[in-house]
């Protein structure tokens, strides 16, 4: 872990990391990036890097969870062992458990859960690198991934920190700020300012919390815009693909292109290779299949016939070993039917 400094702002207003009080850190935002997954989007925040993946709605496992009048909505934020300076103990731990207990209240809220009784909707947030900020970092992602599952939402949920260094309100702490700052408040809210995730660390006076709050507001705004874009940018870019495939000139070049001299082929005339087919064809099935052929029969394929042959050739040989009358094919199929028909009707009779 790195040391205290001295100062977090310097005598410009700027602090450790370049940004001024009221700036958010640089966020990239991907949409779709897991294809198993409903819903997906992989984000950074800063050094913080997270992905999330919405499965549902889908059944509820185990059975006794599930609400009859909505659906539930599970979400699970784990911290990657790899993710933090000291490898952290793989696993859940009361910390995630906290964070995803709040989180999820955050989100829950804002989607029509209502609309999906007996089912769970799934948040699964892994956290890859962090670096301060992990939890508004991963309900951001969240929240885009909710839309791109397509879960039907109030709105999106926007989320960024405030705090204090220095005596002086920040937004959006890095690292050392929040490790040796003397307030951090996670917030998460809806566009129009419904304040869904408060939690706060250390201490702020009346007027700084209000005051904080407000920067909070202009930070997930900032945020918000952020995520509409992706979401907006990714789903166009998907509606350009289906157009321009569909459109009359692709399917015209992607048609393979037709032969320039082709010689037209009487179809009628028997190819050598016919010829022989007959030639060989010792038993006849091909011919007394033909001639039984119903119509409508479908049996029309040469693998077919080729089927009919072996079978039957093997049931006539089975019949001869046995000293029985040996039916011809075709025609005598039916009688032999008739006669079995007869003698049915024979012991019914009896
Ligand atoms: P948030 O990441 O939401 O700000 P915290 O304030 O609890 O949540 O954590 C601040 C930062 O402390 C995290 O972003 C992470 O960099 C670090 N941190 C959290 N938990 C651990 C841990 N178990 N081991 C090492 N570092 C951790």
């Amino acid at each position: 872990m790195t040391d205290k400094p001295e100062k977090f702002i310097d005598e410009n207003g700027i602090r450790s990391d370049g940004r001024r009080a009221n700036e958010i850190r640089d966020v990239k935002i991907e949409v779709g990036v897991l294809s198993r997954a409903d819903g997906s989007c992989y984000l950074e925040f800063g050094k913080n890097k997270v992905m999330a993946a919405v499965y549902g709605p889908r059944e509820v496992h185990p059975r006794h969870q599930q609400k009859s009048n909505r659906a539930i909505v599970r979400y699970k934020y784990n911290m990657a062992s790899f993710s933090v300076e000291d490898r952290k103990r793989p696993g859940p731990d009361r910390r995630s458990i906290e964070v995803s207990k709040v989180s999820r209240e955050a989100l829950e809220n804002q989607i029509f859960t209502e609309y999906f009784p007996k089912s769970a909707i799934d948040i699964f947030v892994e956290v890859l690198q962090a670096d301060a900020g992990t939890r508004t970092a991963a309900l951001n992602a969240a929240s885009v991934a909710l839309a791109d599952a397509g879960i039907p939402m109030r709105s999106l949920v926007s989320a960024c920190a405030v705090g204090k260094v220095d005596d002086t309100l920040v937004l959006d702490l890095n690292k050392n700020e929040d490790n040796y700052g003397q307030a951090d408040v996670p917030i998460a809210m809806t566009p129009d300012g419904k304040i869904t995730l408060l939690q706060m660390d250390g201490h702020l006076t009346p007027e700084e919390f209000k005051q904080g709050l407000e920067m909070a507001q202009e930070g997930c705004r900032q945020v918000y815009e952020l995520q509409r874009k992706a979401l907006i940018d990714y789903y166009s870019k998907k509606t350009e693909v289906v157009t321009e495939a569909t459109t009359a000139e692709d399917v015209k070049k992607d048609a393979p292109e037709e032969p320039e001299d082709v010689t037209p082929v009487d179809v009628t005339e028997d190819t050598e290779e016919t010829e022989k087919i007959d030639d060989t064809n010792e038993i006849g099935v091909t011919k007394e299949t033909d001639d039984t052929k119903e119509p409508g029969d479908t049996k029309a394929t040469g693998d077919t016939e080729e089927t009919e042959d072996t079978v039957k050739t093997g049931d006539v040989e089975e019949l001869e070993d046995s000293g029985e009358e040996v039916p011809e094919t075709g025609k005598n199929a039916d009688e032999t039917y008739g006669q079995m028909d007869e003698s049915e009707e024979e012991t019914s009779n009896e």
